[in-house]
């Protein structure tokens, strides 16, 4: 990631076209546009800086902020993104004192819409007690924050394993062809983290292998999908008899094995 948002990475979801493009340290910017109404969101504003950028190259005009959660490197670049007017602020109501101020609060199980696609929004405590994801059901499209990365999962700064376990169990639900656009590009490490879970899973030895590829020739890993997580991600594979042999807890309760896993990665 060298912060150099003149490279964009374009992916066509249906009516939705999604620009992946890096921000600050080790942050994904996303813009997606619905190409029947023309509105665009950011998902986050990790940088205004660099959205703005994304946005003039991509002759976009920015209409929303889709907020995930309230820590710095997501809403930094909110109120300059909104200085000229025009631009809806969404997040979650139960997070709004901590969040930018909001247009639009949204509620886990209450579905929003983007021009005329349904957005479901789902409550993923762990990260931090408010985070919320974005999954969009017509074009399988999930904005998961720092709530799943690929072949990995946020910190636990404010929930607790069992909090994070739940989330993830909920995300498991989502279809295979779900394209995942997460928030941070954590994928090296992260692979490198699963191969001591999991160090014969042929899908996840060939994955780290295209993670290696794709970073080296100057590429991003997102989007992913959910489909390759649930192969290969050690944290939303929790529930299964492969990681929890590999940290000796066969037969425990999966939120047990998750806390296991995040325990491990914490002390890497
Ligand atoms: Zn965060």
């Amino acid at each position: 990631m060298n912060g150099n948002a003149d490279i964009i990475k374009m992916t066509t979801c249906g009516p939705l076209e999604i620009a992946t493009f890096p921000c600050r340290t080790d942050n994904y910017g996303y813009l997606m546009r619905d190409t029947d109404s023309g509105l665009v969101a950011a998902v986050d504003a990790p940088e205004a800086a660099q959205i703005e950028a994304a946005l003039s190259q991509l002759g976009w005009t920015l209409t929303h902020i889709l907020l995930t959660h309230h820590h710095g490197d997501h809403i930094e670049g909110v109120e300059q993104l909104c200085a000229g007017g025009g631009v809806t602020v969404v997040g979650a109501k139960a997070d709004a004192v901590r969040l930018p101020k909001l247009h639009k609060q949204v509620v886990a199980g209450q579905p929003w819409r983007f021009g005329d696609h349904e957005v479901r929004i789902f409550d993923t405590p762990g990260h931090t007690v408010g985070h919320i994801v974005y999954y969009l059901p017509g074009p399988k499209v999930l904005f998961s924050g720092d709530t799943l990365f690929a072949m990995g999962c946020g910190r636990l700064f404010e929930g607790t394993a069992l909090q994070m376990w739940g989330s993830l169990a909920t995300l498991k639900e989502l279809p295979d062809e779900t394209t995942v656009f997460f928030g941070h590009e954590y994928t090296a490490a992260n692979g490198d983290f699963s191969l001591d879970i999991e160090p014969d899973n042929p899908d996840l030895l060939a994955r780290i292998a295209d993670t290696a590829k794709t970073l080296a020739e100057g590429g991003y890993t997102a989007p992913s999908t959910l489909g390759e997580e649930k192969r290969t991600n050690p944290f939303i594979r929790a529930d299964t008899a492969a990681v929890a042999r590999s940290v000796s807890l066969v037969g425990a309760d999966a939120a047990i094995v998750f806390a296991e896993v995040r325990r491990r990665k914490d002390r890497k």
